[in-house]
């Protein structure tokens, strides 16, 4: 695939626009449009249905290999829409765009429409092709402003990921006035709920690196940067300020 071509996908998966199975579905049943965000622009149907992984499974190797891509996106992303579904059910929260869901629900509705949007999210903050380099315009301005530089930041970030306790993320949020900040948080923690914007994150729960990396998670976050999709990164920024 050209590089202009996977980066057009790319962006469109990212503003989830090019969902599997979404037009088919979307022709059918009454859909509603969400606010346009980095992720959204989706258009809603009665249930929720996972987004198409923005490259092949092994793409990213050898930061994350195809079995452990398989067995992260396959059963565990996609399990959280599985449990989603069966618990909205004919229920109105089926049909709320997902990002407004997150930000509303309690208990296990919020657990696992959580953990369906930032998986989502996570996927586009990687990219096979672009991936790593650094950060340009009101994004790299905004890092150096707030964490001294790429380096300071990048190192701060990983050891915040590192060292969280559990399962959990690491994300880069921005708040509305453009100021970063780094937060670690548990389980299927987000910014979202404080109703702060994600820049990028880093799932660091063990299901996402125990087959690659076993128990040494300070590989897999150090190893984020090669990947890191700041296209993606920038635009969450440009939209969380907007
Ligand atoms: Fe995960």
């Amino acid at each position: 695939m050209q590089r202009r071509e996977f980066l057009a996908g790319s962006i469109a998966a990212g503003a989830g626009l090019l969902l599997p199975g979404q037009a088919s579905a979307a022709e059918s049943r009454v859909a509603t449009k969400s606010a346009s965000q980095c992720l959204e622009g989706e258009t809603k149907t009665m249930s929720f249905e996972q987004p198409k992984l923005p490259y092949a499974e092994d793409a990213l190797a050898p930061y994350i290999s195809k079995e452990q891509m398989f067995y992260h996106y396959e059963k565990h992303h996609a399990g959280y829409f599985t449990k989603l579904n069966g618990l909205v059910e004919g229920k109105p929260e089926a049909e709320m765009p997902l990002r407004e869901l997150v930000v509303q629900a309690e208990g296990g509705v919020f657990n696992n429409a959580a953990q369906a949007w930032n998986h989502s999210f996570f996927w586009n903050c990687m990219s096979p092709s672009d991936g790593g380099g650094q950060p340009k315009g009101a994004l790299a301005d905004a890092i150096e402003r707030d964490f001294g530089s790429l380096k300071q930041f990048q190192e701060q970030f990983a050891q915040l990921a590192t060292t969280l306790f559990g399962s959990g993320w690491a994300w880069l949020a921005s708040d509305k006035q453009g100021k970063l900040e780094i937060l670690p948080m548990s389980n299927a923690g987000t910014p979202l709920k404080d109703g702060k914007e994600p820049v990028l994150t880093l799932d660091v729960w063990e299901h996402a690196y125990y087959i690659d990396y076993r128990n040494e998670r300070n590989r897999f976050a150090e190893g984020f940067w090669d990947v890191v999709n700041w296209d993606f990164a920038q635009k969450c920024y440009s939209d969380a300020t907007a």
